[in-house]
């Protein structure tokens, strides 16, 4: 995907605050941060949202949950209380057309969110 913000930071291309990476799975530091832990969940496979996953990307889809469950720990987010968001599509808040979750933490939030 020649031209995907996202592709190139999982290929080291661009730098970011990479906090993890596996065969599948890459997170970073949001460069604008919405909370005082703020990472971003990716897969190293493009997949542009999350209404394109389909069948056959659900343990895929499993694992970056399983990764942002990892980080949470490793943040220390866990007990005070987390959020993961996936944002569909520009009306929803996607900016960059890479799947990816974010974690949230380490800050109080609020409900129904923005
Ligand atoms: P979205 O708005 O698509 O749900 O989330 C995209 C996120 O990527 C935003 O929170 C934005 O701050 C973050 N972001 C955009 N460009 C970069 C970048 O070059 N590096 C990093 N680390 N994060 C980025
Ligand atoms: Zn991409």
């Amino acid at each position: 995907m020649g031209d995907c913000l996202f592709c190139k930071i999982a290929e080291g291309e661009i730098s970011s605050g990479l906090v993890y990476s596996d065969e599948q799975v890459v997170a970073f530091k949001d460069i604008h941060p919405q909370a005082p832990v703020h990472l971003v969940v990716i897969p190293r496979r493009h997949l542009s949202r999350v209404s394109e996953v389909g069948e056959d990307d659900a343990q895929l889809m499993g694992n970056l949950v399983v990764v942002a469950n990892q980080l949470a720990r490793k943040f220390n987010v866990v007990e005070s209380g987390y959020r993961l968001v996936v944002n569909c599509n520009a009306g929803a808040g996607q900016s960059v057309f890479h799947l990816h979750l974010h974690l949230l933490g380490g800050r109080p939030m609020r409900w129904p969110p923005g």
